[in-house]
């Protein structure tokens, strides 16, 4: 077992720390008070080649894996979860194209992808269903040479600035079907927003779907085949929401560190209290477990291995670790912590955001259960 990072790995994490601190930490505040998108940043990081980073160059890549893409997500989220969720997102519908489309899907799809010129979101969530996708209401039809999808979908992230979306719908009453569709196409509509405590500025919103044109050439994979492209695709998503939590339980960490040590209580700093310590040694523990457990599982995927059982252990650890440590930070940080001014108000949103987004613990719960299960 080789737990060190290779020298270029070490190098992107570098350059994604100087970059999170010069462009994102000092935005940070700004992007969750306001909710606004901060389209600027995400035409940033694609210029830095971070919106293709596991791809190969003939797709507009930068082959550097998943490895590479966690360590650089982490960097990001220390600074703003928000940003860092920009990153993922996309992530979510490349590999969809990237795993399920032909060669000339991968060259027209993924290739504007991965080069930062266009941007990918993900639209499975309806407003009856989050959890069970096989209940998925909204319609696509065949018509002529493509399909006509009629529908509403919830909590779109980056509705707004969304390009290609992969889209989820019941085909016929039979099965799912994927596609990549085109946002600019008649019939898209960014309805209302969806006002969310955490990842605020993330541009989530319900959009609706009246007889939205799609070529039959941005269909995913086969007809009906949409179900089990979901569940491949989430694996990335879930990898994704893992390691935001463990970086936003480390940013929570340091700033409870410096405040330990500033503030006093009794005529000494909180540091020498030994509930503080107990708290800052039980965050520190959770956060390399839930960190390490996050990094085996993007190596594997590196090792092009499926990691559904292993994202679904990341994300439901990690997130579990987010939110108690967060909660740990606000001790810390007495009533001071509570307020807006304070970066760790936010942190504790934003923690339980991973519990809830790309599959709450619940439905991660039954998906480790399922594989421990399986054949007894
Ligand atoms: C900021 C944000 C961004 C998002 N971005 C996207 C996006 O880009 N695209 C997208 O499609 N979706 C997105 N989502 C939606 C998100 O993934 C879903 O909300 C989530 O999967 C949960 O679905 P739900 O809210 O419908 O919960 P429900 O399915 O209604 O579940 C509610 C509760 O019921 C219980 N429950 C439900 N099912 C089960 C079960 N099988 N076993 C045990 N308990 C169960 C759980 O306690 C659960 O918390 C986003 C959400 C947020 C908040």
């Amino acid at each position: 077992m080789d737990f060190n990072l290779n020298e270029p790995q070490k190098m992107l994490q570098r350059a994604a720390r100087e970059f999170a601190a010069k462009s994102v930490k000092p935005r940070a505040a700004e992007i969750d008070h306001s909710d606004r998108f901060p389209f600027d940043l995400a035409e940033a990081m694609g210029q830095l080649g971070y919106r293709g980073l596991p791809y190969p160059a003939r797709y507009g890549g930068t082959e550097a894996g998943y490895v590479a893409l966690t360590l650089v997500l982490e960097q990001i989220c220390q600074a703003s979860m928000t940003v860092a969720a920009i990153l993922h997102v996309n992530t979510v519908a490349e590999e969809a194209v990237f795993r399920f489309g032909n060669e000339e899907q991968k060259e027209k799809l993924l290739t504007p992808l991965a080069e930062g010129k266009r941007l990918g979101g993900i639209a499975f969530t309806e407003a009856e269903t989050g959890s069970d996708p096989k209940a998925i209401t909204t319609r696509s039809q065949k018509s002529g040479d493509g399909y006509i999808i009629n529908g509403q979908k919830q909590f779109v992230a980056m509705a707004p600035a969304v390009n290609l979306l992969l889209l989820f719908t019941r085909h016929e009453g039979a099965g799912l079907n994927a596609f990549i569709a085109d946002t600019a196409s008649p019939g898209f509509a960014i309805r209302e927003p969806c006002a969310t405590m955490g990842l605020r500025g993330l541009g989530t919103a319900v959009v609706y779907l009246d007889d939205v044109p799609v070529p039959k050439q941005n269909r995913l994979g086969k007809e009906g085949q949409g179900f089990d492209i979901l569940l491949e695709v989430m694996s990335i998503a879930r990898l994704g929401v893992a390691i935001e939590a463990v970086a936003t339980a480390q940013a929570a960490l340091e700033l409870s560190l410096d405040y330990a040590q500033q503030r006093r209580a009794q005529g000494k700093p909180l540091a020498k209290l030994p509930t503080t310590q107990w708290h800052l040694a039980e965050m520190a523990t959770r956060i390399e477990a839930a960190r390490w457990l996050t990094y085996r599982t993007a190596f594997l995927r590196d090792q092009g291995t499926s990691i559904r059982y292993e994202s679904s252990l990341a994300k439901l650890f990690a997130s579990q670790a987010a939110v108690e440590v967060a909660r740990m930070a606000m001790q810390v940080h007495g009533s001071y912590g509570t307020m807006k001014t304070l970066p760790v108000e936010r942190l504790y949103r934003d923690a339980k955001m991973t519990e809830m987004y790309v599959g709450i613990s619940e439905i991660q719960r039954n998906i480790i259960a399922s594989h421990l299960l399986k054949g007894k």
